[in-house]
């Protein structure tokens, strides 16, 4: 037994496992400075009408330059991010620069957060919210705030409230990834969501998958029921569009429409468009 563990001890040094510590640690070095040092910036990818192709806003993406190490995707460092405890302030700071950004477009073009479900048990997301709006001078309604579903089944009162005070101060609400959480129907209802997005994963597979098919028909069936917008995530081609029509999708998001780009590029885009 003892010699088990001994072992197993041992095996917990070998070196690959220091240099994957080593890379992990340097990862946290670094990300603990990103938001001082000015690495951090926003691309905006455009939501479109999808029956008149017409802009109706964007989703704010998080890009983070590293230095020496390029660009790193927001999946490889989010989660470090809630673990270290640095997603309220770098979350705060989306927040400020999105709706700054947001306030110098033509209304009503909204702007879409993304918001860690580790804000919610901040202290204060709703001031948090309030001020970025108030400095930007955004109006609420042009704020839409996109949770993912893991959220709603932790601290159920508590997030509950905080969705609510949102939700009288004008903000808007979608649910992000739709079909790849807990899909509970009940809370979809309950916290009086805005928007479904339907999850890319169902709409990359839409034109070969019947069950992708199904999931989205079943989707589009609740959307009309509790009468939610319907959003698809993901959209690359004009096949996968069309089905989206025929099932009534209202909204859509993808590289069809175009790429999450530098807000220079996206002031073009909607300024051509109008
Ligand atoms: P998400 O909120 O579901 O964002 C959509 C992701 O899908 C983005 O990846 C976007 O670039 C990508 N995407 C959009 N259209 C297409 C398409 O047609 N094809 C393909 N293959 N991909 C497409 P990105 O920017 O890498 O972000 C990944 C995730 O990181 C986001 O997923 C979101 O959960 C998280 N994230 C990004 N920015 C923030 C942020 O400011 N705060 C928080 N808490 N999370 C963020
Ligand atoms: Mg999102
Ligand atoms: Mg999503
Ligand atoms: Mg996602």
């Amino acid at each position: 037994q003892a010699k088990q563990q001994g072992r197993a001890g041992f095996c917990l040094f070998t070196p690959e496992l220091g240099a994957q510590w080593q890379e992990r640690h340097g990862l946290e070095w670094d990300l603990r400075r990103a938001l001082a040092g000015g690495q951090f910036r926003l691309e905006y990818q455009p939501l479109v009408c999808l029956a008149s192709g017409r802009v109706l806003g964007a989703e704010a993406l998080l890009r983070w330059h590293r230095p020496g190490h390029g660009e790193i995707p927001p999946d490889q460092f989010i989660g470090l991010a809630e673990e270290i405890g640095l997603i309220g302030p770098i979350g705060a700071w989306v927040l400020q620069e999105a709706c700054r950004e947001a306030a110098g477009w033509p209304a009503p073009l909204g702007i879409a957060v993304n918001v860690s479900p580790l804000q919610f048990r901040l202290p204060d997301l709703y001031g948090t919210v309030k001020a970025a709006l108030q400095q930007a001078g955004l109006a609420p309604e042009r704020l839409e705030l996109e949770i993912t579903e893991g959220i709603l089944m932790r601290d159920t009162r508590e997030t509950l409230e905080v969705l609510c005070r949102l939700r009288d101060l004008g903000v808007r609400l979608a649910m992000d990834d739709f079909g790849t959480g807990y899909s509970s129907l009940g809370y979809l209802n309950r916290f009086a969501f805005d928007k479904i997005k339907i999850d890319r994963s169902f709409v990359r597979h839409l034109t070969n998958d019947p069950k992708a098919k199904a999931v989205v028909h079943a989707v589009m069936g609740l959307s009309q029921t509790l009468g939610i917008r319907a959003h698809a995530e993901g959209v690359e081609n004009d096949e996968q569009a069309e089905l989206l029509r025929q099932e009534g999708c209202e909204e859509v998001q993808g590289y069809l429409y175009g790429r999450p780009m530098p807000p220079q590029q996206f002031a073009t885009l909607f300024r051509q468009a109008s």
